[in-house]
């Protein structure tokens, strides 16, 4: 039998520094915070047992938020130096001594970065965070980056009001963008592309992130008559989730308001 389990989504943070627009307020309440020392040493011990080829970390939070994160991720790759190992990181906290150790220490196969906007306004608005911040923590990544593979997702927020507005026929639960800001809002996915190859050493590959709705789901009626599928079927065939407590999940929403499902997602 083949009992293989393609990616393990391991989870050391339910914290995060950002407030997104699109994100679920339920994300990780359920559970602890962070991931302490002896459950991560017990989860590599169980990893060791099993085969795999992905090992995500990153999950509920910001995964820097957990002091532990360079040194959980050391540990993984000596552990696991064929394994493809990634992370989502909305950079607050990825300053430049921890870029270094990343990097030098080739932990990361690929790191991947959701980003809202090029202009303060929208990159503001659509995170909470503060700009300089983020873009000079991107940016010394990029420059000094020569052996991980990164990807942009590009987080359009109109994109994300049309969505909401298209399937659930309501502005979004979280509402950054008032009065003119939304017809403000422009696509700037050629923008994000020049401003990032313009001081990335490695090539970057860019896409435009399609939203689930997953913070949308705090205002959605239940599927009560079960008429939709799970939307995310396809994507939790491969995945099993470990929360910060060391507890297994088949499915990342099930905790949250019941497994409401999101129409038309
Ligand atoms: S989308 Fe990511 S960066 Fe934004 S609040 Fe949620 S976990 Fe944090």
């Amino acid at each position: 039998m083949d009992n293989k389990i393609t990616n393990i989504e391991l989870n050391f943070s339910n914290i995060c520094t950002a407030r997104c627009y699109c994100c679920s307020n339920h994300r990780g309440k359920k559970n602890i915070p962070l991931m302490a020392d002896d459950i991560f040493k017990k989860v590599l011990e169980q990893l060791k047992e099993i085969q795999f080829d992905r090992i995500h970390t990153s999950g509920c939070g910001e995964g820097l938020v957990n002091i532990n994160y360079p040194f959980y991720l050391r540990d993984l790759r000596k552990e696991f130096p064929k394994a493809i190992i990634d992370y989502y990181s909305n950079f607050s906290l990825m300053i430049p001594s921890v870029s270094n150790y990343i990097i030098k220490k080739k932990l990361l196969n690929e790191m991947h970065i959701s980003i809202d906007g090029v202009e303060r306004w929208v990159f503001e608005k659509a995170t909470g965070l503060e700009y300089d911040t983020v873009f000079k923590n991107i940016d010394y990544f990029l420059k000094n980056n020569d052996c991980i593979e990164v990807f942009i997702n590009y987080r359009n927020p109109r994109k994300y009001y049309e969505r909401c507005r298209d399937i659930l026929n309501r502005e979004p639960l979280f509402k950054r963008y008032v009065g003119d800001d939304v017809n403000n809002l422009k696509n700037e996915y050629n923008e994000i592309q020049a401003r990032f190859n313009s001081v990335s050493k490695m090539k970057i590959t860019y896409s435009n992130t399609a939203f689930s709705l997953w913070g949308e789901r705090d205002d959605c009626e239940p599927d009560f008559e079960k008429k939709h599928p799970c939307p995310k079927l396809n994507v939790i065939k491969n995945t099993i989730w470990i929360d910060p407590d060391g507890s297994v999940r088949m499915c990342p929403y099930q905790e949250e308001q019941g497994g409401r499902l999101v129409y038309g997602t």
